[in-house]
């Protein structure tokens, strides 16, 4: 039997995809449709097969319509995507609550649950249930699974998921750390112990995602400790628009200043971190205008890998032995300047930046010298995969 996944990863007015063999991780194809439901542009496909990508205009008012834009292009441009040739279709689902510590075969109780979960991720999980909705309908008899960006948190122990609030917050809204980006964490962390050439039961470390979107996993022995995000993505790391760590007195300081909560929550996740502190959430244009001399952007840098190498070493402490630390996603992956001044500011712990090693793209290596006391390496992240194997697991 074959093992070809549909992995589908639906958001508000976006619905990407990508089709791949979960056992060799090849991938026939992938696309995205954008500006789903926008009334006032045209929606926008894109198919890629083999390299080759055939981008279309087109009609989809809804995550239906766009399923079947994904039909349509892979009958026109291939590679024939029959029922009964798809093992399964995988799906992203960003919050699980404490609900779901693994993947899930998705029926209509899966369905109320995650429905029931989006006043704890609104801006996320609707857009995921309306690509569960439409691969159902598209396709009724093939497995469809949901896989949790939550899941991999749900092993935080009390005294890293509690927030020491009152009582009937926690219990009565749901307020916990439930962590985000838990797909790429396990895969990375996973990645990261086969690389070291150790066992994964038997090895420690930190992955840091840095993304537009942000975190930071402790990972003891194949279980996270400790994450950086919490009840919401707002939380911790310094991101591309959004703040990361902040004093809690802030909505209501500013809720007395006269800023509207709608405005509160826009600016925070949309016209911060990065963005509010140098105009562009761009990290390739953050580094040019550090080059060009812009105190903004120099400034900018060294909040966001103070920030970084803070949780690293709140995290060594909190694994009690670190055995290497991964870079990973598209800052992670691509910028050496990012890893060599986050990894300058660990040196107490022995860490040595080796940097011909650090130089370069976002290959699978090493990039501290052979003294360094930790070994820190570029991961690159494959959330597609881990989501394919995960949907296999679950159904095999
Ligand atoms: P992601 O959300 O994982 O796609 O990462 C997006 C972030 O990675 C953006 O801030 C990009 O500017 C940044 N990025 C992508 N390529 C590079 C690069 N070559 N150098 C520095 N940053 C990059």
């Amino acid at each position: 039997m074959s093992a070809l996944v549909l992995v589908l990863n639906a958001g508000s007015s976006s619905l990407k995809y990508q089709l791949l063999d979960a056992d060799s991780g090849t991938v026939s194809a992938s696309g995205v449709v954008e500006r789903i439901g926008e009334p006032d542009a045209k929606a926008v496909a894109r198919h890629t097969v083999s390299g080759e990508a055939t981008t279309r205009d087109v009609d989809a008012p809804d995550h239906h319509a766009a399923m079947r834009v994904v039909l349509d292009a892979f009958a026109t441009d291939g590679p024939p995507l029959r029922p009964q040739d798809l093992y399964a279709v995988g799906h992203r689902v960003v919050h699980g609550g404490d609900l779901f510590r693994s993947p899930a075969i998705v029926d209509d109780a899966v369905i109320d649950a995650i429905e029931d979960l989006v006043p704890l991720a609104p801006l996320h999980n609707p857009g995921n249930l309306a690509g569960i909705r439409a691969a159902r309908a598209a396709f009724p008899t093939t497995p469809q699974v949901a896989v949790f960006d939550t899941a991999f948190h749900q092993t935080l122990p009390p005294h890293a998921f509690t927030y020491a609030v009152p009582r009937e917050w926690r219990e009565r809204h749901r307020v916990r750390r439930y962590g985000f980006h838990g797909t790429s964490h396990a895969y990375v962390s996973r990645r990261l112990a086969t690389l070291l050439g150790r066992d994964v039961s038997e090895t420690n470390v930190v992955v840091l995602h840095l993304g537009n979107g942000a975190s930071a996993a402790a990972v003891a022995g194949g279980a996270c400790i400790d994450t950086s995000m919490g009840l919401s993505p707002l939380e911790g790391l310094v991101m591309g628009t959004r703040p990361g760590d902040l004093d809690p007195a802030l909505p209501s300081h500013l809720a007395r200043e006269g800023v509207p909560i709608e405005d509160y929550d826009r600016a925070l996740n949309a016209g911060s971190g990065l963005r509010g502190l140098t105009g562009t959430n761009d990290f390739r244009e953050v580094e040019r205008l550090v080059e060009a001399g812009d105190p903004d952007a120099a400034l900018a840098l060294d909040i966001v890998t103070y920030r970084i190498a803070k949780y690293v070493g709140s995290y060594a402490v909190a694994l009690g032995r670190l055995d290497g630390i991964a870079f990973t996603a598209g800052i992670g992956e691509h910028s050496p300047r990012l890893r060599a001044e986050v990894l300058a500011r660990l040196g107490m712990l022995g860490i040595r930046v080796d940097p011909d090693r650090n130089s370069g793209g976002p290959a699978e290596r090493v990039v501290t010298s052979d003294d360094s006391a930790v070994p820190a390496w570029v991961v690159p992240t494959n959330e597609e995969l881990e989501i394919a194997r995960q949907t296999l697991a679950v159904l095999r």
